[in-house]
C-alpha cells in the first residue's frame, strides 16, 4: 500500500480504495476496504491523517485452545480517537491543529486531501 500511496502527490493526505481492509497510515493516507464504514469510523481514520494517534489501548493474550482474550481500554468514549464507533471530535483536536503565533501546530494538517481510486496493479488488455 505504501507504493500505491506514493503514486499520489506528497504534499497532502490521501483517501483511496485499493485495500482489502480499511485502515489509515498516520499523516499520509486512508485506504478504504470493500466493507461498509460508518461516518464516525471514517472521521477517526481522517484523524490519523491529521496526525492523531489512537486514544484506546488494546492487548491480547493467547489462551491456547480457547482462542485469544482481547482487552481494550477506552479512556474516553466521547473521543473519536478513543472510540471510533461512538466518539466525537473533541475541542482538543481543534486546539491541536491551530498554531499559536511563533509556534508550530502540534499536528500541522496537510490541508490537501487527494481523493482518488487507483488500481493496485495494471492489467494488460489484449
Ligand atoms: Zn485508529
Amino acid at each position: 500500500m505504501a507504493a500505491h500511496a506514493a503514486r499520489f502527490p506528497s504534499d497532502g493526505g490521501v483517501l483511496t480504495t485499493a485495500s482489502n481492509v480499511t485502515y489509515a497510515m498516520a499523516g499520509r493516507y486512508i485506504a478504504l476496504g470493500p466493507a461498509g464504514i460508518t461516518r464516525t469510523t471514517l472521521a477517526h481514520e481522517f484523524g490519523h491523517i491529521l496526525g492523531f494517534s489512537d486514544a484506546y489501548m488494546r492487548g491480547f493474550r493467547d489462551l491456547g485452545e480457547d482462542g485469544y482474550e482481547i482487552l481494550e481500554l477506552v479512556p474516553n468514549p466521547d473521543d473519536i480517537m478513543a472510540a471510533p464507533g461512538i466518539g466525537r471530535v473533541q475541542q482538543r483536536h481543534f486546539e491541536a491543529l491551530i498554531s499559536v503565533p511563533g509556534e508550530p501546530a502540534c499536528h500541522p494538517p496537510p490541508f490537501i486531501i487527494y481523493i482518488r481510486s487507483l488500481p493496485i496493479c495494471s492489467s494488460k488488455r489484449e
